[in-house]
């Protein structure tokens, strides 16, 4: 039976009160958020609206107004959502949440008209404001609205791609509701005669079942699914794609690709050299598909024997206090002051919510927001993966702890590409504490080694592959060639084949793996999985090998926020990602692992 949210200890509970004393406080804040309680709301910046060509005092005062509305209703919104994690059906909370969503709505509509009118200023009057000494703070502030102009088109045709957008999103809507709610995959018998069930959930337990039988027919009868649908879905993802390459065209890129990494100021190398690097790379893939065909010994090998783990599961299991003591002592290459703040809120300032309650979100997730310390949701139950996933959070957590201390408030969000750096690199941390914890256990080295070379495939590896399917047919689409099953079944086979190589036998079932991806429709956004585990192993690398200048760059990346771009911030911490080096020191770590795995 779960205990209910009001049955926890409060000390095994994340310490909200902090935050604000109580749910008054809460209201009160909220009463003043909106500067009036007459709409229109916030009139100081209403009125700011059509001044921005009339100096720059104007516009530093809307950005100011801006940001500090802003970072009251972002106070607002993540004490809302905690609270309402703790119990999705606690009535007080659910509702604070909604109104503080609707609240942010309405004033993403009511501060919607700078931008365009910012991009609507003369070149002239744009460099003078950005050699001004008065904007001097909010420099790459501005810097990073300006770069959109040479792809901001005028007024009437912005509003016209404005009133297309909903429409065109409808492929991404068609795959969910299709794959989400209208698709019912068939029940089936397992290998003891047992009849089982199949959905999204349980495919990926039975992935991981030693009971071979299960999985292929699971394997198989989900596949099977998605090709009796192959024409509706080969035509649905086309329109995807055409989405895509229309706005590309629409905005003056050269490439879908490059119009969905301008915005991150990412250059289109980055991806090309992950997918070349990964190429190049190939046979160590390879040699692990052949060591998990000889170590399985079922004959042959095939994809849905990729997910059972190869060693026999070993019990790694901690409570949550020796689980925090590892976390805590894995960091210690990151210097005193960060293993200090770091055990302070593991432990003491009670950042983490450790236990599963009736009604809790379920998963794991760092938050907090500039004025509250991080705050870690958790459903701890002690197993290895949980360990890892605490490890991770509090990357993330330390990441945000370190830019909130040093950072205004405009660069204290950090983007995707680079978030999720940290988290990864701290459990990597965590394996090599963990590997010379049990130096003389040689059953549960091998289990740590074996998950270790799992996550690399499944997010280096499969993760590449996934990008470039989708940079293929997107250049396919650009020379005109329609996107047929055949062509989609065809392209697929040919990646999964120069992937996993010969020790793999694809099953004609695997041709249709495209068909169930909801990433691509999610426009060249899994590269970022690849790129980001690679960054944080070849930094983990120069941080555990090298000096202080290693350690303190890396620092001074997680205190940078969202100040400079992305591929610059990584370059702080001392990584190049237009370069190969990162991916291919990830790719040298996955052939070390393999080689004491053998
Ligand atoms: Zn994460």
């Amino acid at each position: 039976m779960l205990k209910k949210r009001t049955d926890i200890q409060e000390k095994d509970t994340w310490d909200i009160k902090s935050f604000y004393p109580d749910f008054e406080s809460w209201e009160q804040d909220f009463k003043f958020a909106t500067e009036t309680s007459e709409t229109p709301y916030w009139p100081s910046l209403i009125n700011l609206q059509g001044t921005l060509s009339e100096g720059i005092d104007k516009l530093v005062e809307t950005f100011e107004i801006t940001l500090r509305i802003e970072r009251r209703l972002e106070k607002l919104y993540t004490y809302a959502h905690l609270r309402h994690d703790e119990d999705t059906t606690n009535d007080l909370y659910k509702t604070a949440f909604e109104r503080i969503s609707s609240l942010l709505h309405t004033f993403h509509t009511a501060s919607s008209w700078i931008h365009p009118e910012l991009l609507s200023l003369s070149e002239e009057q744009i460099t003078s404001y950005l050699n001004a000494p008065q904007i001097i703070d909010y420099r790459f502030h501005l810097e990073k609205i300006i770069r959109m102009k040479p792809h901001t088109l005028s007024k009437n045709t912005e509003k016209l791609l404005a009133l297309a957008a909903k429409p065109l999103s409808g492929y991404q809507q068609i795959f969910s509701s299709m794959d989400d709610a209208d698709f019912d995959f068939p029940s089936f018998r397992d290998g003891y005669g047992e009849e089982r069930e199949l959905t999204h959930a349980l495919y990926s337990q039975y992935m991981r079942s030693p009971d071979r039988i299960l999985r292929e027919r699971a394997c198989k009868l989900l596949h099977q699914h998605y090709a009796s649908f192959e024409n509706t879905l080969s035509s649905n993802l086309s329109g995807q794609v055409e989405t895509q390459i229309f706005y590309a065209k629409a905005r003056h890129y050269k490439s879908a690709l490059e119009a969905a990494l301008f915005p991150d100021a990412v250059e289109t190398t980055v991806y090309e050299t992950l997918i070349d690097t990964v190429r190049n790379n190939i046979d160590a893939l390879h040699e692990y598909t052949q060591v998990r065909k000889d170590i399985l010994s079922l004959g042959d090998l095939h994809y849905y024997d990729l997910y059972v783990p190869l060693v026999k599961s070993c019990s790694i299991e901690m409570s949550y206090e020796e689980a925090a003591d590892c976390v805590i002592e894995s960091v210690r290459v990151l210097g005193s002051d960060y293993q200090k703040a770091l055990a302070q809120g593991l432990k003491e300032q009670r950042w983490v919510d450790r236990y599963e309650n009736l009604h809790k979100r379920s998963g794991a997730y760092s938050s907090g927001c500039y004025d509250s310390h991080p705050y870690i949701l958790h459903n701890y139950t002690g197993t290895l993966n949980d360990i890892y996933t605490l490890a991770h959070e509090a990357g993330h957590s330390m990441h945000s702890y370190l830019t909130w201390k040093t950072q205004p408030f405009h660069y204290s969000q950090y983007s995707i590409f680079v978030a999720e750096v940290a988290s990864t690199f701290n459990e990597n941390l965590l394996t090599n504490y963990l590997l010379h914890y049990y130096q003389d256990d040689e059953q549960k080295r091998a289990y740590i080694i074996n998950q270790q070379l799992e996550e690399i495939r499944g997010t280096l590896f499969r993760q590449t592959m996934f990008a470039e399917f989708e940079l293929r047919i997107h250049q396919l689409a650009e020379a005109n060639e329609p996107l047929t099953p055949k062509r989609l079944r065809t392209l697929y086979r040919e990646l999964v084949a120069f992937y996993y190589g010969d020790a793999l036998n694809i099953d004609k079932e695997i041709d249709w793996e495209w068909a169930r991806i909801p990433h691509f429709y999610y426009n060249f956004y899994v590269y970022q999985y690849a790129t980001g585990i690679s960054a944080a192993h070849a930094l983990c690398k120069g941080v555990s090998e090298g000096g202080s200048a290693e350690k303190a760059a890396y620092l001074n990346f997680l205190k940078a926020g969202s100040s400079a771009k992305p591929l610059d911030l990584l370059r702080i911490a001392g990584v190049d990602m237009t370069g190969p080096t990162a991916v291919q020191a990830t790719i040298d770590k996955f052939r070390s692992l393999l080689k004491d795995f053998n």
